[in-house]
């Protein structure tokens, strides 16, 4: 065995695992849970508890923990040890199918958004039994969903196992209509590609922003940033390769099959890419991953940055969302087929995503709205805020044939009718080099490229996945109730290309006549998340997520609270730290500096009388008037802080953070960066973009 095979999955309670350890009838119940959603039986659950806590003692574990996705967008877990004292004094390691199944963590200190207030403070944690055990840090980790006492959803797992079944509820009744009675479910796949930066910790630890916000509030310009392409897919530094072997033995430990890792565009910026899965558990792994590159940069004197923006000027980071559908037995719906009836499938499927994307813009917008990814959308570097899709020539043209009934395949001469003629094979080459699209067809999956490198991409995947069931259950009342299936089909699909065709585009994303003709096509282009998030509980919207019971109305509005607030108070924390980093640091540096070159000139004064002092003079008149400017700045700035406790209405204040706060950041920050370009680095505060940018050897 090599030593990756070895490893792999080691620290996971996975399929093998439960089969060798689990009595057989207990193995088929639990099996019968993960696969059918059945409730389980506290007797199971007592047998799986024990050979769970077995096992992970064995492996050194002293603890256990329910680990959850709370609002707070990273994961949650108290650690409860197994010891109990028998009556006799002694310690004995237990746990219980009770502990396994439901915990009781005090809900009060997580986001609700509301919920919490009418409810008791408490919530419970329930075990998701389809996503495995693992342990991590000594503590057997079992994933949990996390609900109030009421049973509103307080996290972001909840939804995304909800939306997951709808969307199986969904595909199945089409795939039935094709006369495949063998599938039994139908799963949503997922590859989660993730961004980075890597820098030195002594650069980070001297950058007050990059530790209390992420991201660089100021930074001029380095000589040299990304212009000359050279770090992408460049060569790996010593350092950096160290990082990475490091973490592939953390993460395949965990089970998630991390696969490609490569230098990104930008200086310091890398890429790790897992083989992809099912998107419960893959959730599950992005989100440990993102622990784990923090964690292991910390080992090896690094700080990882997830922040989606941290540099100006230099490219930002996402996470490519690479999402499609699969049967139990592997076979790709969204792949086009061979035969004539494959195909029809697959442009069914097609059309649904077509459909969803575009009668929901706003709601995959929102789905990736936070203060950090405002920085990214629609920066030229990423997707625009206006969402479309990128089919490629080949699969445009063949909807094109199909929607104005003319020739395609040219050896037919005559129309295409979906259901009875093979389109041409899509090669897949074609599909995947439209970089600027941030909805893009890749052959056999999409990759939506909105996604930013910090979110929790379970928002994204419930949007998709309940947008998409809801398009496949239109789809699928039509053709339940027509007596010609092929033509029902041909018409259906024919009807949605031409009421949803304005949301493909294959051209330049990033180009002005883009923005004006996506206008003109009626598409949105909310560039802000105070202009995106009201659209979370429009009718329409409510209406789709009620339908699936994904989510209530209040659950929307209570998640809607819980967005418009951390983008307030993500906007707060950077405001209060430029002020401090300006205050205690700029201001004192510049005039060190001012102070330096007025005591040189009257030095050279005293020495010489009539000597020329104009360097000195000029510099010092420029950097006197700056800092003038900066100085006058920052009290308005002040000032304009105070209006902040006058809302009580959360979408106002979020709007006065962006129209006003941020844009009000913008200029006190032209003003430093033009400061730090002419002030003599020894007395710069702060390392440089230079100095952080290329800190890694
Ligand atoms: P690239 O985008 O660099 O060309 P790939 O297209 O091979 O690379 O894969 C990107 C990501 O998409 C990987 O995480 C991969 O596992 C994932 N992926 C590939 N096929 C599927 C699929 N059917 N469903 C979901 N993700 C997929
Ligand atoms: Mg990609």
């Amino acid at each position: 065995m090599s030593y990756v095979t070895e490893i792999f999955g080691s620290m996971v309670f996975n399929d093998s695992v439960m089969k060798e350890r689990l009595p057989k009838d207990t193995y088929k119940a639990l099996k019968k849970t993960i696969e059918n959603g059945e409730s389980l039986n506290i007797n199971v659950a007592n047998v799986v508890a024990n050979a769970m806590k077995d096992w992970a003692i064995e492996k050194g574990a002293t603890h256990f923990t329910h680990w959850f996705q709370p609002m707070t967008g990273i994961t949650a877990e108290k650690h409860d040890s197994f010891i109990s004292v028998t009556s006799d004094g002694d310690v004995i390691m237990e746990f219980s199918g009770k502990e396994l199944i439901k915990g009781e963590p005090d809900a009060s200190s997580f986001p609700s958004g509301g919920l919490r207030s009418t409810f008791e403070a408490r919530g419970y944690t329930a075990w998701d039994p389809t996503s495995y055990a693992f342990i991590k840090d000594s503590a057997l980790c079992i994933p949990t969903a996390f609900c109030s006492y009421g049973g509103e959803v307080l996290d972001k797992k909840t939804p995304l196992l909800r939306s997951i079944e709808v969307i199986n509820e969904q595909s199945m009744r089409i795939l039935k209509l094709f006369g495949d009675n063998n599938t039994k479910r139908v799963i949503t796949t997922m590859g989660t590609e993730q961004e980075y930066f890597l820098v030195d910790t002594e650069m980070f630890n001297k950058r007050k922003d990059l530790f209390y916000t992420g991201r660089t509030l100021f930074g001029a310009k380095p000589p040299k940033g990304q212009e000359l392409d050279d770090h992408y897919f460049g060569a790996i530094k010593p350092r950096v390769s160290a990082f990475m072997k490091d973490l592939n033995h953390e993460l395949w430990k965990l089970g998630i099959l991390a696969k490609t890792e490569h230098n990104e565009v930008a200086p310091a910026q890398h890429e790790l890419a897992p083989i992809f899965t099912n998107v419960n558990l893959a959730c599950d792994h992005n989100q440990l991953t993102m622990e784990m590159l923090k964690k292991v940069a910390d080992k090896h004197g690094l700080s990882c940055l997830l922040h989606e923006k941290p540099f100006a000027g230099i490219n930002g980071s996402g996470k490519h969302n690479n999402w499609s559908l699969s049967t139990n037995d592997g076979i790709n719906l969204l792949e086009p087929g061979k035969s004539p009836r494959e195909n029809a499938r697959f442009l069914l499927f097609l059309c649904a995503v077509i459909k969803a994307v575009d009668e929901y813009q706003d709601l995959l917008k929102v789905s990736v709205s936070t203060a950090g990814n405002d920085h990214r959308l629609g920066g030229n570097e990423a997707p625009p805020a206006i969402i479309s899709i990128f089919l490629g020539d080949e699969l445009s043209a063949v909807l094109e044939s199909i929607e104005g009934d003319t020739a395609y395949v040219k050896e037919y001469n005559r129309e295409l009718t979906v259901g009875v003629d093979a389109i041409p094979i899509i090669r897949r080459d074609t599909t995947d080099r439209n970089r600027t699209s941030p909805f893009a067809f890749t052959g056999n999956k999409f990759e939506f490229r909105m996604v930013g490198s910090k979110l929790s991409i379970a928002g994204p995947n419930t949007v998709l996945n309940t947008t998409v069931a809801e398009e496949l259950s239109q789809f699928a009342d039509i053709l339940e109730s027509s007596d010609d299936f092929t033509t029902a089909l041909n018409n259906l699909i024919k009807e949605t290309i031409k009421n949803h065709k304005r949301i493909i585009f294959n051209g330049n994303n990033y180009s002005d006549e883009w923005v004006k003709e996506a206008e003109k096509r009626g598409l949105l282009n909310l560039k802000s998340t105070p202009e995106s998030l009201p659209y979370l509980s429009t009718d329409k919207n409510i209406r789709m997520f009620e339908k699936f019971k994904i989510f209530s109305e209040k659950e929307l509005n209570s998640r809607l609270e819980i967005h418009l607030e951390d983008y307030c108070k993500t906007i707060n924390i950077e405001a209060l730290t430029m002020l401090e980093m300006v205050k205690k640091d700029v201001l004192l540096a510049v005039s060190s500096y001012i102070k330096h070159l007025s005591e040189t000139a009257s030095v050279k004064k005293s020495l010489i009388s009539d000597v020329n002092c104009d360097v000195e003079i000029s510099i010092v008149t420029k950097l006197s008037l700056l800092l003038n400017s900066l100085y006058k700045k920052t009290e308005a700035f002040e000032n304009l802080m105070l209006n902040v406790k006058e809302f009580d209405d959360l979408q106002k204040e979020a709007e006065f953070c962006r129209n006003n706060i941020f844009i009000a950041m913008q200029e006190i920050r032209a003003v430093v960066d033009e400061l730090e370009a002419n002030t003599a680095e020894q007395y710069w505060p702060f390392p440089t973009y230079g100095d952080i940018l290329f800190s890694v050897k």
